[in-house]
C-alpha cells in the first residue's frame, strides 16, 4: 500500500463548498463541480489536505498581455473586518463538515494527522492563505488557533497589514515589491511560538527572505514551482529552492497550469508531465527530502490529464516511470511533509 496514504499542501475546496448550496451533500456524496468530495478523496488515496480559508478579492483580477507575456494587476487589499467575516465563516463550514460528515475531520496534532494516514478517514489541516483574517495586532490567532487553524500564509497575492503578496506575471521574478511589515513579523513570530507553519506561498522575494531570517523552524512553500523551469513571478529561483532545503522545508509543486507552462500565454496548458518535471527538479536540485504536492485543486486551473483529485494517481504513476522507486515516492507523498508538521507543531 505505498501509494496509499497522501498528504497534499493546499486546496481551495471550502472556497468551492461555500458557494454550493448544499455543501454537506456536495462533500458527502459527491460533486462534478468540485476537485475534492469525500468520494473522489477515498478514491485518490488523499488522507490529509491543507484546507485553506481564502478571502476573494472584491475586484477582477484576469490577466492583461504584457510585451512578452501577461501580468495579473495587483488587487486592492481587503478590510480586515470584511476578511474576519469570511475567515470564521468559513472554518464554521469546516467545523459543521467534521462533525457532521462520518470519514472527515480537522488534524489539529500529528497524532490526528497519523490516525488519517493509517485509516480511511480524511483530514482536513486548517490553513489561512493570505493572513487579512488576523487582526492586525495579532488578538484574534489564539481564537483562530483554537478553532484549528495550524498553518497560516502571511499574504497572498495582495497587500495586508503583514505585507506585500508576489504579484503574478510571466515572465517575471518573485522580486516584485515588498517584504512583511512589523506586523508581518510579529505574525511570523506568533507563529513559531504556537507551533504554526509559516507558509511562503504568494510572497515577493523580500517576503521569504524576511521569513527566512525570523524563523529556525522548516521552511515550507505550499503551492508553488521551479523558475528555471518557468519563469513565472510565483515560482522559487535556486537561491530560495537551496535556503528552502538548508532549512529542512519543503516546496509544494502546484499543478496550476499558468504557474507551470512556461509560455507566453495564460491559456496554455500542461501535461502531468510537467508537473513530474518540476518535482524532479527539485529533487535533483536540492534533494527528494524537500519535495510534495501542493496540488491547488478547487482553485486552479488543473490539467486535463489529472482533471481532479483521483488524477493525484496519475502524478504518482509518472513519477514511477521517471524512475523514482517505493521510498522516493513515500516521500513525495507523505513522508516529507509529515516530517516537517512534527517539527514544526
Ligand atoms: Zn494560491
Amino acid at each position: 500500500m505505498i501509494d496509499a496514504s497522501i498528504i497534499d499542501g493546499h486546496n481551495d475546496t471550502l472556497l468551492r463548498l461555500l458557494e454550493t448550496e448544499n455543501p454537506l451533500a456536495a462533500f458527502t456524496d459527491g460533486c462534478e463541480d468540485i476537485h475534492i468530495d469525500l468520494p473522489s478523496a477515498h478514491e485518490a488515496g488523499l488522507a490529509a489536505g491543507f484546507f485553506a480559508v481564502f478571502v476573494l478579492s472584491s475586484e477582477e483580477h484576469d490577466p492583461i498581455s504584457t510585451a512578452d507575456g501577461y501580468e495579473h494587476p495587483l488587487p486592492n487589499a481587503v478590510s480586515h473586518d470584511d476578511a474576519r467575516a469570511v475567515t470564521y465563516r468559513t472554518l464554521e463550514l469546516l467545523s459543521r463538515l467534521a462533525h457532521e460528515v462520518d470519514g472527515f475531520r480537522v488534524i489539529r496534532t500529528l497524532s490526528d494527522l497519523d490516525v488519517c494516514l493509517e485509516s480511511d478517514i480524511l483530514g482536513a489541516i486548517p490553513h489561512l492563505e493570505g493572513a487579512a483574517g488576523v487582526a492586525p495586532d495579532l488578538a484574534n490567532l489564539d481564537f483562530l488557533y483554537s478553532a484549528g487553524v495550524r498553518s497560516i500564509g502571511p499574504v497572498w497575492s495582495r497587500p495586508n497589514a503583514f505585507g506585500d503578496g508576489v504579484q503574478s506575471r510571466y515572465p517575471g521574478n518573485p522580486d516584485t515589491g515588498s517584504g512583511l511589515t512589523g506586523a508581518g513579523r510579529d505574525l511570523v513570530q506568533a507563529c513559531e511560538d504556537r507551533g504554526i507553519v509559516v507558509d511562503c506561498a504568494h510572497m515577493t522575494e523580500q517576503g521569504f527572505w524576511d521569513v527566512a531570517e525570523l524563523t529556525d523552524t522548516p521552511l515550507v512553500v505550499s503551492h508553488s514551482g521551479v523558475h528555471e523551469l518557468c519563469p513565472h513571478s510565483r515560482n522559487l529561483t535556486d537561491e530560495q529552492l537551496v535556503t528552502v532545503a538548508e532549512s529542512g522545508g519543503v516546496v509544494g509543486i502546484t499543478f496550476h497550469e499558468p504557474g507551470l507552462a512556461d509560455d507566453p500565454d495564460p491559456d496554455a496548458e500542461i501535461t502531468a508531465e510537467t508537473i513530474v518535471d518540476h518535482i524532479e527538479y527539485v529533487s535533483d536540485f536540492v534533494g527528494i527530502e524537500h519535495v510534495v504536492f501542493g496540488s491547488d485543486f478547487d482553485g486552479a486551473r488543473i490539467p486535463d490529464a489529472v482533471g481532479d483529485v483521483t488524477g493525484l494517481r496519475v502524478i504518482v504513476n509518472g513519477l514511477r516511470e521517471r524512475g523514482f522507486g517505493d521510498e522516493a515516492i513515500e516521500k513525495i507523498t507523505r513522508g516529507n511533509w509529515r516530517r516537517v508538521l512534527a517539527e514544526t507543531w
